[in-house]
């Protein structure tokens, strides 16, 4: 099959987060699988763009609203991502150094939208299925279906994967001149009470939409920013299929960014002397365990709580802990993470920013990865650390619950440490238990690593389950 992903974020070339890892891996396995997958997104100020070499593949302009643009395609020449990978230059409003966070996002992300589709009306044959990812790319199955000019790509079918259901793209009706000329009557199926929701309208108009795990999937009919009844109403097309990871590129046994790697055999040894490293750079105690937090400092994830519960830990434990924060978002809990540092900087540090290279090497230096996140559609940091033998502690929710069995667990399956609500006193108590189990059962803790790092969270099955959608789609 012919399978063309459109995202705003594909790894390495931009990755806010786990789209950009979903998106830069399940095409390279599905091409593993005999399958043509490619990759289409928004031409950013990256590295990877300056560092890499381009063919120009399509030239052409189309409008926004009443406004002529110019846009341009290139293809990276030797496909060593493993799939073929396009990226969309629009002069002026996609050329920028952040993949997010500017005024005009819905200008930016709608042109791409428009200027993809209108590229793909152009090709000579039609690929097998569109899978296009969170609401940045909503509107193309409107477009494919319903715009008259692209009526071409009807029959092509269309498979959306929310990977975050909590931002949907919503713009007013204002701005529904920016899109192509559409059949009126159908506008109904842009809008979900009183605005355009490209979120909402990928729902309604894909062939089959998707989410990154089962149990948010479900989760989603009680709790989706808005669009409860609409998940109730079309749960008849909608399924979880649990995310990998790439697990080529997270791998403690070959990894280039870790100080020292190290297998199932020698973990133990191999986590102390990654440890030690780490510690030592952010001036900690390498004898006592550490907890680590990875992540954008947000609501989503209960960051509001991390602080609190950090400080409360230390105290109760008489300084027996180390916390390492490596993490970005909102200004005011940055500014209380780097105060507790203050306060404790020989239990507590943290890193305020983006460092995919300081991520790796915290995963494999930690004991203990905190995630209480309040939704966790899927969830990768829990996946990196069984792999890289670092006991998750996740709240009880979506892909976390999914992924993680607690070590309380009937018959010894068990390996990680869940809790039910994202409040302080759960995550405290939660670090209670995994410090007691650190001090008082050391063979429980190394019993648990070897058996997190056996776990296949590869890609391969989950990307030949996307192989069956798709295959259901065509019929
Ligand atoms: P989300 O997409 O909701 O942010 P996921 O768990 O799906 O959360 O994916 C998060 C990804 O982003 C992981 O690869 C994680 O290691 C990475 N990440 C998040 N914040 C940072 C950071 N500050 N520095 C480095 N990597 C980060």
């Amino acid at each position: 099959m012919e399978i063309v992903h459109i995202s705003a974020e594909c790894y390495p070339i931009a990755k806010a987060g786990g789209l950009g890892d979903v998106v830069g891996a399940l095409p390279k396995y599905q091409q593993q699988l005999g399958h043509l997958a490619k990759v289409v997104m928004p031409m950013y100020r990256s590295k990877y763009l300056y560092n890499h070499e381009w063919d120009l593949v399509h030239e052409s302009g189309t409008y926004l609203g009443n406004t002529w643009f110019r846009y341009a395609v290139i293809k990276e020449k030797t496909n060593e991502l493993g799939f073929d990978l396009f990226l969309v230059d629009i002069n002026g409003l996609l050329d920028r150094e952040k993949v997010y966070g500017y005024d005009d996002d819905t200008e930016r992300f709608t042109a791409f939208q428009i200027a993809v589709v209108h590229w793909l009306s152009t090709w000579k044959h039609r690929p097998d299925v569109v899978h296009v990812h969170d609401h940045h790319t909503g509107l193309i199955p409107f477009m494919m279906k319903y715009c008259y000019a692209y009526q071409t790509l009807r029959s092509i079918k269309t498979v959306f994967t929310i990977h975050n259901g909590q931002y949907q793209g919503w713009m007013g009706w204002n701005k529904s001149h920016y899109l192509p000329s559409f059949d009126n009557w159908k506008s109904g199926m842009l809008d979900w009470k009183g605005t355009i929701n490209p979120l909402a309208a990928a729902v309604k108009c894909a062939d089959h939409v998707t989410t990154v795990s089962q149990s948010y999937m479900d989760e989603l009919r009680y709790n989706a920013n808005g669009l409860e009844d609409l998940f109730e109403f079309e749960k008849g097309k909608c399924i979880g299929i649990l995310n990998g990871i790439d697990t080529e590129v997270w791998d403690p046994e070959t990894d280039p960014l870790l100080p020292y790697n190290y297998g199932i055999s020698d973990v133990h040894e191999g986590k102390m002397l990654n440890k030690k490293s780490a510690c030592t750079h952010f001036g900690l105690d390498a004898d006592k365990p550490l907890f680590i937090f990875i992540g954008r400092l947000v609501g989503e994830k209960a960051a509001e709580i991390l602080a609190p519960s950090i400080a409360a830990s230390i105290e109760e434990f008489q300084d027996e802990l180390n916390f390492i924060v490596l993490g970005s978002g909102d200004p005011q809990l940055e500014d209380e993470l780097q105060y507790l540092q203050q306060q404790f900087p020989n239990q507590m540090s943290c890193y305020i920013g983006y460092n995919e290279q300081l991520a790796h090497q915290l995963y494999a230096a930690a004991d203990f990865l905190l995630m209480p996140s309040r939704i966790e559609p899927c969830g990768l940091n829990q996946m990196y650390a069984l792999r890289y033998g670092t006991v998750p502690m996740v709240r009880n929710t979506g892909g976390l619950r999914d992924t993680v069995v607690d070590i309380s667990a009937p018959n010894f399956t068990g390996f990680g440490l869940l809790f039910d609500n994202p409040t302080v006193e759960d995550l405290t108590h939660a670090i209670h238990r995994a410090a007691g189990w650190y001090f008082e059962q050391p063979e429980i803790l190394l019993e648990a690593r070897k058996k997190m790092m056996e776990i296949d969270h590869s890609w391969t099955k989950s990307a030949a389950e996307y192989i069956d959608l798709y295959q259901l789609a065509a019929i």
